[in-house]
């Protein structure tokens, strides 16, 4: 992982500077331009949650489950796996370590993370799998000039040679009404290799892994074309607001899991003054767009 950074930081230093979006910075603007603008332009830090914290860990166990031979990817090496991640991270990441007070508490949260590897494993069988890629860094350039990246957690490619994109989820499945919104990254993820490799994916498998729930679609040339259209749409409007220095509160349900309440002109706050310099792209991360309406996490 280390090593992918460091390459990615070596690609992006040599690549020419062109403006850059990822899914999830997409997806914060949709929710509320000022909550991009803190993000992306202000780039303020946000402190690890226990959820957010879970998700990082979760993932890299899963991620790690594919290192092992076919045979050895049980419910009980996934454990192990677990473990030593958290080992891992909380050592590379000492503010996670802080977000419990006793042990008692970071036992209990462990648990939960282990409940959702298990549940995993109701969901497909990893002895029979063999992705093609994990933790997939992607960046295309469009004919705008506008660069879409972002990593992508399995992709899996058939005999047949169709693709199939997975993204492992921690939070809770989404209702139906917000399903769109859930499909959106997918559908960027699509549109990214359909871009850079001609292919349009088979199939987008999204994985509520702590509900047992598996999202699936099949896009076809017209979703991504569509995608393709709503994405340049969106960073025109970034773009206006950028210029314009106009990144207005767009308060919803969402405020409640928002880090940057206390500086929003809508419960009082006052956010900083702009950047001189403000930043013009962002390098992905698995920081996700703050959940669902309906998926509040512990
Ligand atoms: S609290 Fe709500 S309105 Fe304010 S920045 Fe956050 S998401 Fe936007």
């Amino acid at each position: 992982m280390e090593e992918t950074a460091a390459a990615i930081d070596t690609l992006a230093a040599e690549a020419p500077r062109g403006p850059a979006l990822s899914p999830s910075r997409a997806a914060d603007f949709m929710t509320c331009p000022l909550l991009y603008r803190f993000r992306v332009i202000d780039r303020l830090p946000e402190p690890p949650t226990t959820a957010t914290a879970r998700g990082t860990l979760v993932h890299a166990a899963l991620e790690r489950l594919f290192d092992l031979p076919a045979a050895g990817r049980t419910p009980e090496a996934a454990r192990t796996l677990l473990a030593g991640e958290w080992d891992r991270l909380a050592a590379e990441e000492p503010d996670l370590a802080e977000l419990f007070e006793n042990e008692a508490e970071r036992t209990a949260w462990l648990e939960s993370a282990t409940a959702i590897v298990d549940a995993y494993f109701t969901l497909e069988d990893p002895r029979r799998l063999e992705p093609a890629e994990r933790e997939a860094y992607v960046e295309t350039t469009l004919e705008s000039g506008l660069r879409l990246r972002g990593y992508i957690d399995r992709l899996d490619v058939a005999p047949s040679g169709d693709i199939r994109i997975v993204d492992y989820k921690t939070g809770r499945a989404p209702r139906e009404a917000y399903e769109a919104n859930a499909l959106f990254q997918m559908k960027f993820y699509a549109l990214v290799i359909w871009r850079l490799r001609g292919q349009v994916p088979r199939l987008l498998q999204l994985m509520y892994l702590a509900e047992g729930e598996v999202l699936r679609y099949s896009p076809d040339e017209s979703d991504l074309l569509a995608t393709e259209r709503k994405v340049v749409a969106l960073w025109k409007a970034i773009e206006r607001a950028r210029q314009a220095g106009d990144w207005r509160p767009r308060p919803s349900r969402l405020c409640d899991w928002c880090n940057h309440k206390a500086l929003c002109p809508e419960f009082g706050g006052t956010p900083p003054p702009l950047p001189e310099q403000p930043a013009t792209e962002v390098m992905p991360t698995h920081q996700e767009a703050i959940p669902e309406p309906s998926l509040p996490d512990a």
